[in-house]
Protein backbone atom coordinates (compact mmCIF):
# COMPACT_ATOMS: atom_id res chain seq x y z
CA UNK A 1 0.00 0.00 0.00
CA UNK A 2 2.76 2.41 1.21
CA UNK A 3 4.70 1.70 -1.92
CA UNK A 4 1.35 2.32 -4.08
CA UNK A 5 0.88 5.70 -2.39
CA UNK A 6 5.05 6.73 -3.15
CA UNK A 7 4.74 6.37 -6.85
CA UNK A 8 1.71 7.92 -7.23
CA UNK A 9 3.04 10.96 -5.88
CA UNK A 10 6.36 10.45 -7.69
CA UNK A 11 3.98 10.04 -10.87
CA UNK A 12 1.80 12.73 -9.96
CA UNK A 13 4.99 14.89 -9.03
CA UNK A 14 5.87 14.11 -12.79
CA UNK A 15 2.75 15.21 -14.47
CA UNK A 16 2.83 18.28 -12.78
CA UNK A 17 6.15 18.87 -14.68
CA UNK A 18 5.13 18.26 -17.77
CA UNK A 19 2.20 20.40 -17.69
CA UNK A 20 3.92 23.31 -16.60
CA UNK A 21 5.71 23.15 -19.45
CA UNK A 22 2.84 22.37 -21.81
CA UNK A 23 0.40 25.55 -19.98
CA UNK A 24 3.95 27.59 -19.61
CA UNK A 25 4.32 27.24 -23.40
CA UNK A 26 0.90 28.32 -24.30
CA UNK A 27 0.93 31.17 -21.71
CA UNK A 28 3.74 32.94 -23.36
CA UNK A 29 2.10 35.37 -24.54
CA UNK A 30 0.39 36.30 -21.43
CA UNK A 31 3.43 35.56 -18.94
CA UNK A 32 1.42 38.14 -16.33
CA UNK A 33 -1.12 36.11 -15.94
CA UNK A 34 0.45 33.04 -15.36
CA UNK A 35 2.52 35.09 -12.55
CA UNK A 36 -0.70 36.49 -11.02
CA UNK A 37 -3.05 34.01 -11.05
CA UNK A 38 -0.88 30.90 -10.78
CA UNK A 39 2.04 31.39 -9.28
CA UNK A 40 0.31 32.75 -5.82
CA UNK A 41 -0.92 29.24 -5.12
CA UNK A 42 2.95 27.86 -5.75
CA UNK A 43 4.07 30.50 -2.77
CA UNK A 44 1.24 29.37 -0.62
CA UNK A 45 2.91 25.89 -1.01
CA UNK A 46 6.70 27.32 -0.43
CA UNK A 47 5.36 28.93 2.41
CA UNK A 48 4.23 25.61 3.86
CA UNK A 49 7.19 24.16 3.25
CA UNK A 50 9.31 26.91 5.07
CA UNK A 51 7.09 26.80 7.79
CA UNK A 52 7.85 23.15 8.54
CA UNK A 53 11.87 23.07 7.43
CA UNK A 54 12.93 24.76 10.66
CA UNK A 55 10.96 22.55 12.77
CA UNK A 56 11.89 20.10 11.28
CA UNK A 57 15.92 21.00 10.65
CA UNK A 58 15.63 21.83 14.82
CA UNK A 59 13.84 18.24 15.74
CA UNK A 60 15.01 15.81 13.03
CA UNK A 61 18.74 16.55 14.26
CA UNK A 62 18.35 16.59 17.53
CA UNK A 63 16.34 13.04 17.63
CA UNK A 64 19.22 11.98 15.52
CA UNK A 65 21.79 12.94 17.82
CA UNK A 66 20.25 11.66 20.79
CA UNK A 67 19.03 8.08 19.08
CA UNK A 68 23.27 7.53 18.37
CA UNK A 69 23.85 7.88 22.38
CA UNK A 70 27.67 8.49 21.59
CA UNK A 71 29.38 11.80 20.48
CA UNK A 72 31.92 10.01 18.58
CA UNK A 73 29.49 8.46 16.41
CA UNK A 74 28.04 11.83 15.69
CA UNK A 75 31.61 12.72 14.88
CA UNK A 76 32.12 10.07 12.20
CA UNK A 77 29.32 11.29 10.25
CA UNK A 78 29.94 14.42 10.60
CA UNK A 79 33.82 13.70 9.39
CA UNK A 80 32.76 11.73 6.74
CA UNK A 81 30.21 14.26 5.44
CA UNK A 82 32.40 17.09 5.58
CA UNK A 83 35.03 15.35 3.54
CA UNK A 84 32.65 13.75 1.06
CA UNK A 85 30.61 17.76 0.60
CA UNK A 86 34.40 19.39 0.24
CA UNK A 87 35.74 17.11 -2.66
CA UNK A 88 32.39 16.63 -4.68
CA UNK A 89 32.28 20.56 -5.09
CA UNK A 90 35.94 20.75 -5.29
CA UNK A 91 35.24 18.33 -8.32
CA UNK A 92 32.27 20.24 -9.51
CA UNK A 93 33.32 23.42 -9.97
CA UNK A 94 36.57 21.62 -11.91
CA UNK A 95 33.94 20.21 -14.34
CA UNK A 96 32.77 23.45 -14.74
CA UNK A 97 35.63 25.33 -15.68
CA UNK A 98 37.22 22.59 -17.50
CA UNK A 99 34.14 21.90 -19.95
CA UNK A 100 33.80 26.30 -20.28
CA UNK A 101 37.20 26.38 -21.36
CA UNK A 102 36.42 23.26 -23.90
CA UNK A 103 33.13 25.32 -25.02
CA UNK A 104 35.30 28.81 -24.78
CA UNK A 105 34.71 29.14 -28.88
CA UNK A 106 30.95 29.13 -29.15
CA UNK A 107 30.91 31.84 -26.36
CA UNK A 108 30.35 35.07 -27.71
CA UNK A 109 32.85 38.09 -27.00
CA UNK A 110 30.10 41.00 -26.24
CA UNK A 111 30.23 44.88 -26.33
CA UNK A 112 29.70 44.92 -22.72
CA UNK A 113 30.13 48.53 -21.68
CA UNK A 114 26.69 49.25 -21.22
CA UNK A 115 25.93 46.59 -18.61
CA UNK A 116 25.21 46.85 -15.14
CA UNK A 117 24.52 44.77 -11.91
CA UNK A 118 24.13 46.12 -8.72
CA UNK A 119 25.47 43.43 -6.66
CA UNK A 120 24.24 42.89 -3.14
CA UNK A 121 27.15 43.68 -0.74
CA UNK A 122 29.64 40.65 -1.02
CA UNK A 123 30.51 38.58 1.85
CA UNK A 124 34.07 38.44 3.57
CA UNK A 125 35.54 34.95 3.64
CA UNK A 126 35.50 34.47 7.62
CA UNK A 127 32.00 35.66 8.05
CA UNK A 128 30.40 33.09 6.61
CA UNK A 129 32.66 31.02 9.86
CA UNK A 130 31.35 33.93 12.34
CA UNK A 131 27.75 33.73 10.53
CA UNK A 132 27.27 30.34 11.43
CA UNK A 133 26.88 30.56 15.22
CA UNK A 134 23.69 31.81 16.36
CA UNK A 135 23.57 34.50 19.06
CA UNK A 136 19.94 34.02 20.86
CA UNK A 137 17.81 31.16 20.48
CA UNK A 138 14.98 32.50 18.88
CA UNK A 139 16.25 34.18 15.67
CA UNK A 140 17.55 31.31 13.82
CA UNK A 141 13.95 29.90 13.71
CA UNK A 142 12.05 33.02 12.98
CA UNK A 143 14.24 33.90 10.27
CA UNK A 144 14.98 29.87 9.42
CA UNK A 145 18.66 30.24 9.68
CA UNK A 146 19.40 26.80 8.70
CA UNK A 147 23.35 26.64 10.16
CA UNK A 148 22.80 28.35 13.31
CA UNK A 149 19.53 25.96 13.97
CA UNK A 150 22.09 22.92 13.16
CA UNK A 151 24.32 24.21 15.51
CA UNK A 152 22.18 24.67 18.47
CA UNK A 153 20.48 21.41 17.57
CA UNK A 154 23.85 19.52 17.98
CA UNK A 155 24.55 21.53 21.41
CA UNK A 156 21.52 20.56 22.43
CA UNK A 157 21.44 17.02 21.33
CA UNK A 158 25.03 16.50 22.67
CA UNK A 159 23.87 18.06 25.92
CA UNK A 160 20.99 15.73 26.60
CA UNK A 161 23.81 12.78 25.87
CA UNK A 162 26.73 13.79 28.09
CA UNK A 163 23.63 14.33 30.97
CA UNK A 164 21.69 11.01 30.10
CA UNK A 165 19.30 8.89 32.08
CA UNK A 166 18.55 12.67 34.14
CA UNK A 167 17.18 14.09 30.84
CA UNK A 168 15.57 10.93 29.09
CA UNK A 169 11.97 12.62 29.78
CA UNK A 170 13.19 15.25 27.73
CA UNK A 171 14.49 13.20 24.44
CA UNK A 172 11.73 11.30 24.50
CA UNK A 173 9.51 15.03 24.11
CA UNK A 174 12.21 15.50 21.48
CA UNK A 175 11.49 12.20 19.66
CA UNK A 176 7.77 12.40 19.66
CA UNK A 177 7.67 16.58 18.52
CA UNK A 178 9.70 14.85 15.60
CA UNK A 179 7.11 12.98 14.83
CA UNK A 180 4.65 15.53 14.63
CA UNK A 181 6.27 17.56 12.69
CA UNK A 182 6.91 14.65 10.58
CA UNK A 183 3.04 13.80 9.71
CA UNK A 184 2.95 18.05 9.33
CA UNK A 185 5.41 17.54 6.65
CA UNK A 186 3.93 14.57 5.42
CA UNK A 187 0.70 16.46 4.29
CA UNK A 188 2.77 19.37 3.34
CA UNK A 189 4.15 17.17 0.62
CA UNK A 190 1.02 15.42 -0.30
CA UNK A 191 0.41 18.77 -1.87
CA UNK A 192 4.11 19.07 -3.92
CA UNK A 193 2.66 18.01 -7.08
CA UNK A 194 0.50 21.21 -7.62
CA UNK A 195 2.97 23.29 -5.78
CA UNK A 196 5.51 22.12 -8.64
CA UNK A 197 3.08 22.91 -11.39
CA UNK A 198 2.14 26.22 -9.51
CA UNK A 199 5.98 27.09 -9.49
CA UNK A 200 7.03 26.30 -12.92
CA UNK A 201 4.53 27.76 -15.06
CA UNK A 202 5.30 31.16 -14.65
CA UNK A 203 9.07 30.37 -15.21
CA UNK A 204 8.07 28.79 -18.20
CA UNK A 205 6.11 31.76 -19.47
CA UNK A 206 8.41 34.57 -18.81
CA UNK A 207 11.64 32.39 -19.87
CA UNK A 208 10.23 30.38 -22.34
CA UNK A 209 11.82 32.43 -25.40
CA UNK A 210 15.10 34.03 -23.41
CA UNK A 211 16.28 30.41 -23.68
CA UNK A 212 16.77 30.66 -27.10
CA UNK A 213 19.89 32.68 -28.47
CA UNK A 214 23.35 32.96 -27.42
CA UNK A 215 22.39 31.98 -23.59
CA UNK A 216 21.26 28.60 -24.56
CA UNK A 217 24.69 28.08 -25.35
CA UNK A 218 25.67 28.91 -21.54
CA UNK A 219 22.62 26.87 -19.91
CA UNK A 220 23.39 23.89 -22.44
CA UNK A 221 26.79 24.01 -20.98
CA UNK A 222 26.01 24.13 -16.82
CA UNK A 223 23.32 21.27 -17.98
CA UNK A 224 25.89 18.67 -19.61
CA UNK A 225 27.96 20.17 -16.33
CA UNK A 226 25.30 19.20 -14.24
CA UNK A 227 24.25 15.86 -15.68
CA UNK A 228 27.70 14.46 -16.16
CA UNK A 229 28.33 15.27 -12.30
CA UNK A 230 24.98 14.00 -11.53
CA UNK A 231 25.72 10.71 -13.31
CA UNK A 232 29.55 10.19 -13.01
CA UNK A 233 30.76 11.50 -9.57
CA UNK A 234 27.54 10.57 -7.90
CA UNK A 235 27.11 6.59 -9.46
CA UNK A 236 31.23 6.13 -9.22
CA UNK A 237 30.91 7.19 -5.42
CA UNK A 238 28.11 5.29 -4.74
CA UNK A 239 29.04 2.51 -6.59
CA UNK A 240 32.50 2.40 -5.05
CA UNK A 241 30.81 1.95 -1.67
CA UNK A 242 28.64 -1.04 -3.14
CA UNK A 243 25.49 1.27 -3.01
CA UNK A 244 23.15 0.92 -6.96
CA UNK A 245 23.27 3.86 -8.66
CA UNK A 246 19.98 2.91 -10.62
CA UNK A 247 18.06 2.25 -7.68
CA UNK A 248 19.05 5.90 -6.28
CA UNK A 249 18.22 7.61 -9.44
CA UNK A 250 14.95 5.60 -9.07
CA UNK A 251 14.16 6.75 -5.50
CA UNK A 252 15.49 10.30 -6.16
CA UNK A 253 13.44 11.21 -8.95
CA UNK A 254 10.54 13.08 -6.99
CA UNK A 255 13.15 15.24 -4.84
CA UNK A 256 15.07 16.02 -7.94
CA UNK A 257 11.75 17.46 -10.09
CA UNK A 258 10.84 19.33 -6.86
CA UNK A 259 13.96 20.81 -6.82
CA UNK A 260 14.24 21.56 -10.15
CA UNK A 261 10.92 23.33 -9.59
CA UNK A 262 11.28 25.17 -6.53
CA UNK A 263 14.93 25.94 -7.00
CA UNK A 264 15.25 25.65 -3.22
CA UNK A 265 17.16 22.54 -1.64
CA UNK A 266 16.13 24.02 2.02
CA UNK A 267 12.26 23.46 0.72
CA UNK A 268 13.19 20.35 -0.99
CA UNK A 269 14.92 19.14 2.20
CA UNK A 270 11.54 17.24 3.56
CA UNK A 271 11.21 15.46 0.22
CA UNK A 272 14.87 14.51 -0.03
CA UNK A 273 14.62 12.90 3.56
CA UNK A 274 11.50 10.89 2.02
CA UNK A 275 13.42 9.97 -0.98
CA UNK A 276 16.77 8.93 0.79
CA UNK A 277 15.51 6.86 2.74
CA UNK A 278 14.23 5.14 0.17
CA UNK A 279 17.51 4.80 -1.61
CA UNK A 280 19.03 3.31 1.60
CA UNK A 281 20.08 6.13 3.70
CA UNK A 282 19.07 5.89 7.13
CA UNK A 283 16.96 7.87 9.09
CA UNK A 284 19.49 8.73 11.78
CA UNK A 285 22.24 9.76 9.36
CA UNK A 286 19.85 11.48 6.71
CA UNK A 287 18.64 13.59 9.35
CA UNK A 288 21.54 15.05 9.91
CA UNK A 289 23.32 14.97 6.82
CA UNK A 290 20.87 16.05 4.84
CA UNK A 291 19.72 19.19 6.85
CA UNK A 292 23.77 19.93 6.40
CA UNK A 293 24.19 19.57 2.90
CA UNK A 294 20.92 21.91 1.96
CA UNK A 295 23.35 24.16 3.96
CA UNK A 296 26.71 24.16 2.80
CA UNK A 297 26.95 21.54 -0.28
CA UNK A 298 25.90 22.93 -3.16
CA UNK A 299 27.80 21.06 -5.92
CA UNK A 300 25.15 22.83 -8.59
CA UNK A 301 26.07 26.32 -7.56
CA UNK A 302 29.75 25.23 -7.78
CA UNK A 303 29.36 24.02 -11.55
CA UNK A 304 27.41 27.04 -12.41
CA UNK A 305 29.65 29.75 -10.93
CA UNK A 306 32.75 27.65 -12.80
CA UNK A 307 30.57 27.78 -16.03
CA UNK A 308 29.54 31.05 -15.66
CA UNK A 309 32.71 32.77 -14.37
CA UNK A 310 34.37 31.38 -18.03
CA UNK A 311 31.52 33.05 -19.32
CA UNK A 312 31.77 36.20 -18.24
CA UNK A 313 35.50 36.52 -18.83
CA UNK A 314 35.07 35.60 -22.32
CA UNK A 315 32.40 38.01 -23.26
CA UNK A 316 34.69 40.38 -21.79
CA UNK A 317 36.95 39.09 -24.17
CA UNK A 318 39.71 37.88 -20.88
CA UNK A 319 41.66 34.64 -20.62
CA UNK A 320 42.11 33.49 -17.43
CA UNK A 321 45.50 31.95 -16.53
CA UNK A 322 45.88 28.58 -14.36
CA UNK A 323 46.36 30.09 -11.49
CA UNK A 324 43.09 31.92 -11.59
CA UNK A 325 40.98 28.66 -12.19
CA UNK A 326 42.92 27.35 -8.48
CA UNK A 327 41.40 30.39 -7.09
CA UNK A 328 38.23 30.05 -8.69
CA UNK A 329 38.09 26.67 -7.10
CA UNK A 330 38.83 27.34 -3.62
CA UNK A 331 36.40 30.28 -3.60
CA UNK A 332 33.70 28.74 -4.88
CA UNK A 333 34.36 25.76 -3.01
CA UNK A 334 33.70 28.33 -0.16
CA UNK A 335 30.85 30.16 -1.55
CA UNK A 336 29.01 27.39 -1.95
CA UNK A 337 29.54 26.72 1.58
CA UNK A 338 28.09 29.90 2.29
CA UNK A 339 25.19 29.72 -0.18
CA UNK A 340 21.56 29.66 1.15
CA UNK A 341 19.74 26.97 -0.07
CA UNK A 342 16.59 28.94 -1.41
CA UNK A 343 16.17 30.34 -4.91
CA UNK A 344 18.77 32.99 -6.35
CA UNK A 345 21.12 32.88 -3.51
CA UNK A 346 24.20 31.29 -5.90
CA UNK A 347 24.06 34.00 -8.43
CA UNK A 348 24.67 36.41 -5.45
CA UNK A 349 27.40 34.70 -4.58
CA UNK A 350 28.63 34.71 -7.89
CA UNK A 351 30.25 38.10 -7.17
CA UNK A 352 32.49 36.72 -4.43
CA UNK A 353 34.08 34.69 -7.35
CA UNK A 354 33.92 36.91 -9.94
CA UNK A 355 35.95 39.97 -7.59
CA UNK A 356 38.48 36.76 -6.45
CA UNK A 357 40.03 36.87 -9.84
CA UNK A 358 39.28 40.39 -10.72
CA UNK A 359 36.51 40.36 -12.68
CA UNK A 360 34.07 42.66 -13.39
CA UNK A 361 30.76 41.99 -10.95
CA UNK A 362 28.65 43.66 -14.00
CA UNK A 363 29.49 40.43 -16.02
CA UNK A 364 26.54 38.80 -13.37
CA UNK A 365 24.42 40.96 -15.61
CA UNK A 366 24.64 38.66 -18.41
CA UNK A 367 23.02 35.69 -16.94
CA UNK A 368 20.78 37.60 -14.46
CA UNK A 369 18.40 37.38 -17.11
CA UNK A 370 18.24 33.19 -17.15
CA UNK A 371 19.40 32.54 -13.71
CA UNK A 372 16.14 30.76 -12.72
CA UNK A 373 17.11 28.40 -15.45
CA UNK A 374 20.45 28.33 -14.12
CA UNK A 375 19.30 27.58 -10.66
CA UNK A 376 16.63 25.04 -11.20
CA UNK A 377 19.01 22.70 -12.67
CA UNK A 378 22.09 23.80 -9.87
CA UNK A 379 19.80 22.92 -6.99
CA UNK A 380 18.65 19.36 -8.48
CA UNK A 381 22.16 18.87 -8.40
CA UNK A 382 22.91 20.25 -4.66
CA UNK A 383 20.24 17.87 -3.33
CA UNK A 384 21.17 14.96 -5.27
CA UNK A 385 24.73 15.62 -3.98
CA UNK A 386 23.08 15.90 -0.13
CA UNK A 387 21.47 12.55 -0.94
CA UNK A 388 24.21 10.42 -2.01
CA UNK A 389 25.99 11.35 0.75
CA UNK A 390 23.57 10.21 3.10
CA UNK A 391 23.17 6.10 1.69
CA UNK A 392 26.98 6.77 1.15
CA UNK A 393 27.94 7.56 4.72
CA UNK A 394 24.69 5.06 5.87
CA UNK A 395 26.32 2.21 4.02
CA UNK A 396 29.93 2.87 5.58
CA UNK A 397 28.48 3.08 9.33
CA UNK A 398 27.02 0.07 8.70
CA UNK A 399 29.60 -1.51 7.15
CA UNK A 400 31.94 -0.48 10.16
CA UNK A 401 29.68 -1.64 12.71
CA UNK A 402 29.58 -5.19 10.88
CA UNK A 403 33.66 -5.44 11.57
CA UNK A 404 33.25 -4.20 14.83
CA UNK A 405 30.34 -6.85 15.81
N1 LIG B 1 18.88 27.67 -5.34
C1 LIG B 1 20.04 26.92 -4.92
C2 LIG B 1 19.64 25.94 -3.85
O1 LIG B 1 18.66 26.14 -3.17
C3 LIG B 1 21.12 27.78 -4.42
C4 LIG B 1 21.64 28.59 -5.57
O2 LIG B 1 21.06 29.62 -5.89
O3 LIG B 1 22.62 28.15 -6.19
O4 LIG B 1 20.30 24.96 -3.67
Amino acid sequence: MKEKCKLSLASQIFIALILAVIVGLCMQKVPDIASEYIKPFGTIFLNLVKFIVGPIVLFSIMAGIVSMKDIKKVGAIGGMTVVYYLFTTALAVTIGLVAANLAKGIFPVLATTSLSYEAPKGKAPLEVIVNIFPSNFINPISSTNMLQIIVMAILVGFSIILIGEKVRAAAETINRWNDIFMKVMEMILALSPIGVFCLLTPVIAINGTMIIGSLAKILLVAYICYVLHMLIVYSAALAVNKCSPRKFFKEMLPAIVFAFSSASSVGTLPLNMKCSQNAGASNEVSSFVLPLGATINMDGTAIYQGVCTIFIAACYGIDLTFAQMVTIVLTATLASIGTAGVPGAGMVMLAMVLTSVGLPIDGIALVAGVDRIFDMGRTAVNITGDASCAVIVTKRLAGKNKKSA
